[in-house]
């Protein structure tokens, strides 16, 4: 027998390779029944084992998401994004993870992607906690055998970087303080609402309101407070104009408002009032009740091409004009404002200029004593030398000067060189003689106005008893702050006095009390003492009066010898006005100082 068959060899090995195929048969039913898969080490490639590494270590998060949008895998864990865990999200659709905005536009990109197009968007989605979390998604085909099976969807994280550029965002458009918009947010709200109304002709009204003495509440309780009373001012403002982007807070104590759906002048006027009589009520400051007032101006939308910050200057001036004749009510602007106001601001430019190049002087007007016709005080009034207008009297500038503030800085030369002036005629051996300088409220409420003076007159060398103050009875309305102001001066050894006397509002009261010199009869009483029986009456109860209180009379804008005569018969101390000698350069003044030092017309 051929050894290389051998039956009982052969059927051994069939036997066994039947037993084999039946066994791995058994095992696979058994693996296979309890869902258990083997699965045979294998040697991976390189670029195997660098796609698992960025699969599984990438910063950004990929989900694979099928045709029908739903989750299929994703690379990691998406727990701390979204709060929900790989298991949870799995075969959970996209789309009931965002926030309802970013559905539809989500939906058009993943449609999009599954043309063929790579895209990329912005989406809210809602974390798991609540809290909304901001995404920037990436879309490409996911492509198998030439086929889109699906979307890969990258996904960045990118909530901080937008709350920081919301802070930045915030920062540049709200007021820190009151939280509310600010001058940048509500002009560029107000040109959106104007370019709306092109079309929808709406009339819209712009009012910039400005507190009345709120300088006072700080100067009184303290910016803190006043802090305050600006968050409580807004939170009143904010219930009568409730929109937001309506009011805004410009700077300091000035706050703007936009009021729209107007029918007509009357609904204007009916929400201005609405607006102040929810400012009314008192205020509450840590427990003392605190009244406050605005002013408001307002500006209507007039025509097609008003832009916001025209609209915005109109009622800025009509503001100004307010706060001119009074305060705590609302004016409408009208067109015959612009030109005073935009004159205005040409003056003060021109005034700055004007100061800085030496270009005012001051002349000087004699005071006599009526009863012997010296020169008993001269007045110092301001002049500006203008190089194309001439000599332009104070009444031209001296009112603008004082509402932009000019007046602070003006003020303070004409002391400087009033009391300069006076020393040196002194040191040359002329009559001493106090001169008088007007003072503005400006000046007069300026905190350091004390050592202000008290340096000038160091400086020049000018004994204090020779400067002498004009204020008028206005400024001593504020009778604590008139009194210590008063008081401080005189005891450096200043003398007061009070001009235009009778214009006025005065009181006993104060005239008793302040420390004053004299007083200043107006010149328009004095004007018709012949003509007016009143203003006879007037002047002599003003001098009677006067003397009562033990205080010296003046008259001022004294024209005519009838004039002197009466003044004289009433006993009237001093006189003032051309039939002495108007106003006149200090070469005049030294002039009549040498010559006429006493006036022949008036010496008896
Ligand atoms: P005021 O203080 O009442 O000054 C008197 C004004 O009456 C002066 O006008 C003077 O020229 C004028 N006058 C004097 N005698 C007569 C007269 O017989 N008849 C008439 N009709 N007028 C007379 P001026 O210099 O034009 O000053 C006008 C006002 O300007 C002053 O009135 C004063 O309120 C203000 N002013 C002048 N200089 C200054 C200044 O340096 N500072 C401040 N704050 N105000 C000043
Ligand atoms: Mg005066
Ligand atoms: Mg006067």
């Amino acid at each position: 027998m051929n050894d290389w068959f051998d039956v009982d060899k052969w059927l051994i090995w069939n036997v066994t390779a039947l037993l084999l195929a039946a066994s791995a048969a058994l095992v696979t039913w058994w693996l296979r029944s309890r869902r258990i898969q083997l699965s045979f080490p294998h040697q991976p490639s390189y670029q195997q084992e660098i796609m698992d590494s960025l699969y599984h270590n990438s910063p950004l998060i990929f989900a694979i998401i099928n045709r029908k949008g739903k989750f299929q895998d994703i690379n990691r864990d998406p727990d701390e994004l979204i709060g929900y865990s790989k298991a949870e999200l799995a075969g959970k659709s996209f789309f009931q993870f965002l926030d309802e905005q970013s559905v539809e536009k989500t939906r058009q990109t993943f449609l999009s992607t599954l043309q063929g197009e790579k895209l990329s968007l912005e989406v809210r989605v809602q974390h798991k906690q609540g809290q909304g979390k901001d995404l920037n998604i990436t879309t490409s085909p996911v492509v198998r055998r030439g086929k889109i099976i699906g979307i890969l969807v990258f996904i960045l994280d990118i909530s901080e970087r937008k709350r920081s550029s919301e802070r930045i965002r915030h920062m540049a458009y709200y007021d820190d303080m009151t939280g509310l918009p600010n001058r940048r947010f509500f002009t560029k709200r107000l040109q959106e609402k104007l370019d709306a109304s092109r079309t929808t002709k709406e009339r819209i009204a712009v009012c910039y309101m400005d507190l009345d003495r709120f300088k006072l509440i700080n100067a009184s309780f303290g910016r803190d407070f006043g802090d305050i009373i600006l968050m409580q001012i807004a939170e009143r403002l904010t219930r009568c104009l409730p929109n937001p982007g309506d009011l805004a807070r410009m700077e300091g104590d000035e706050f703007v408002a936009v009021l729209d759906h107007i029918n007509d002048d009357e609904d204007v006027r009916r929400r201005l009032d609405e607006i102040m009589a929810m400012l009314e009520e008192p205020f509450d400051l840590n427990g003392i009740p605190v009244e406050i007032t605005v002013s408001i101006g307002v500006a209507l939308h007039q025509g097609e091409s008003d832009e916001a910050s025209m609209l915005m200057k109109r009622a800025d001036t009509a503001l100004h004009r307010m706060k001119e004749n009074g305060k705590g009510d609302y004016l409408l602007h009208t067109s015959e404002m612009d030109p005073i106001a935009l004159h205005k601001l040409t003056l003060q430019h021109e005034m700055r200029q004007a100061l800085r190049n030496n270009e005012f002087i001051l002349y000087y007007q004699p005071k006599y004593d009526l009863g012997t016709g010296k020169i008993v005080g001269m007045e110092a009034l301001v002049r500006w030398q203008h190089p194309e207008r001439g000599i332009v009297p104070p009444n031209e500038f001296i009112s603008a000067s004082e509402e932009s503030g000019m007046i602070v800085e003006l003020g303070d030369w004409v002391i400087q060189e009033a009391c300069r002036q006076n020393k040196v005629w002194q040191t040359e051996g002329l009559p001493c003689i106090p001169v008088s300088v007007n003072l503005s409220i400006r000046q007069f409420s300026h905190r350091n106005i004390t050592n202000k003076i008290a340096k000038v007159l160091m400086e020049t060398g000018l004994d204090p008893q020779y400067l002498e103050l004009e204020i008028t009875e206005s400024m001593t309305i504020d009778f604590e702050r008139t009194m210590q102001c008063l008081k401080e001066l005189t005891a450096l050894g200043v003398k007061f006095s009070i001009d235009d006397f009778g214009t006025g509002y005065s009181s006993f009261h104060y005239l008793k009390k302040l420390p004053i010199s004299r007083l200043k009869i107006d010149r328009s009483f004095v004007r018709d003492i012949q003509q007016d029986p009143n203003d006879a009456a007037i002047v002599a109860a003003i001098i009677a009066m006067a003397h009562n209180l033990q205080l010296q009379v003046i008259a001022e804008g004294v024209e005519s010898e009838s004039q002197v005569q009466f003044l004289r018969k009433h006993r009237c101390d001093e006189m003032q006005g051309f039939f002495g000698s108007p106003p006149v350069p200090s070469s005049g003044f030294q002039a009549l100082l040498q010559n006429h030092h006493v006036n022949a017309a008036l010496s008896v």
